[in-house]
């Protein structure tokens, strides 16, 4: 044990700056080749954020379309009916629901690892490990997080991860391709990659990019993953998500939902109207177009060239 992180993730762990592997000891950790010096913050957990700026190179291909010829469905999400980890007695932790949880895969190995990428104080973590896999959980700023670490120069080697977590986090990443393609990086060829982005939430905690549908398509699409589902949150709904955070932030639900009860009747009696005059005034146009977050699931082909 190194500090928080174990001898396996140890293993994986490299430079965030130049990708070489790291030696080091409680105290001191250095990059063998650039020479860069990484530390253990206060709480114990390893401070592998950049130290010094970084150029990244990046090359974008104008002139393709985005969607598939054949169209690509933004419903909802279901719960999958067989899904690879049974957690109907486990506890549904923040952010997360039973729909989401339904589309986890189960760890292959012992040691198969997975990222919960912006983990904050960690409350994934148990349903991850329920799933089989050691957690490995990073951070930009947090006191709880084993790993502190920037999404946009991941400290780990290329295909570490059997799974990538990352909850209402690329809202706020400045530079939404380029964490895309670090996502894509350190996931294993046929790896999956699951989380939700803020769509119509009000502005919190720096949040950056919000993105619509298409928006999360195309940022998964530069990463280079293989695009499986992106789905509105009906229950996450434009009116709650504002009434939560941005009109009534810290009112108690009991107080803050009623407030905003009558303009939801009003609109759901409007869009119902509308659908008796247009076919395009459909229950999952409403649904898409006012959802506070889109969940997506992604994967890794397997047969990859690395963005590295
Ligand atoms: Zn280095």
């Amino acid at each position: 044990m190194n500090g928080r992180i174990s001898d396996d993730v140890w293993k994986i762990i490299a430079c965030p700056h130049c990708g070489a592997s790291l030696h080091g000891s409680n105290q001191n950790v250095t990059c063998t080749s650039c020479q860069s010096h990484y530390g253990y913050t206060k709480s114990g957990a390893i401070d592998l954020r950049l130290q010094q700026p970084k150029k990244y190179q990046y090359d974008f291909l104008l002139g393709t379309s985005l969607l598939p010829k054949s169209g690509f469905d933004f419903h909802p999400l279901k719960e999958e009916s067989n899904p690879h980890v049974d957690f109907s007695k486990q506890y549904v932790p923040h952010h997360l629901s039973r729909e989401i949880m339904s589309h986890f895969p189960k760890a292959k190995t012992d040691n198969s690892l997975m990222l919960d990428l912006g983990c904050g104080n960690m409350v994934h973590r148990n349903v991850c490990e329920y799933a089989g896999f050691k957690y490995v959980g990073l951070d930009y700023d947090s006191n709880e997080a084993s790993i502190l670490g920037d999404a946009h120069a991941l400290p780990f080697k290329d295909r570490s991860f059997e799974f990538i977590l990352s909850v209402a986090v690329l809202e706020h990443i400045r530079f939404p391709f380029v964490a895309m393609q670090e996502a894509y990086r350190v996931l294993e060829p046929n790896g999956i990659f699951i989380g939700t982005v803020a769509f119509l939430e009000p502005f919190h905690g720096d949040s950056f990019y919000h993105h619509t549908h298409l928006g999360t398509y195309n940022s998964l699409q530069e990463g280079g993953f293989r695009i499986e589902k992106i789905c509105p949150s009906d229950r996450w709904s434009v009116l709650i998500a504002q009434a939560r955070m941005g009109l009534f932030p810290k009112m108690p639900h009991m107080f803050s939902i009623p407030c905003i009860m009558p303009i939801q009747i009003m609109h759901k009696i409007w869009w119902r109207l509308g659908s008796v005059i247009s076919k395009k005034a459909t229950e999952e146009t409403r649904i898409r177009n006012t959802t506070g977050a889109f969940t997506f699931i992604a994967h890794k082909p397997a047969s990859t060239q690395d963005n590295w």
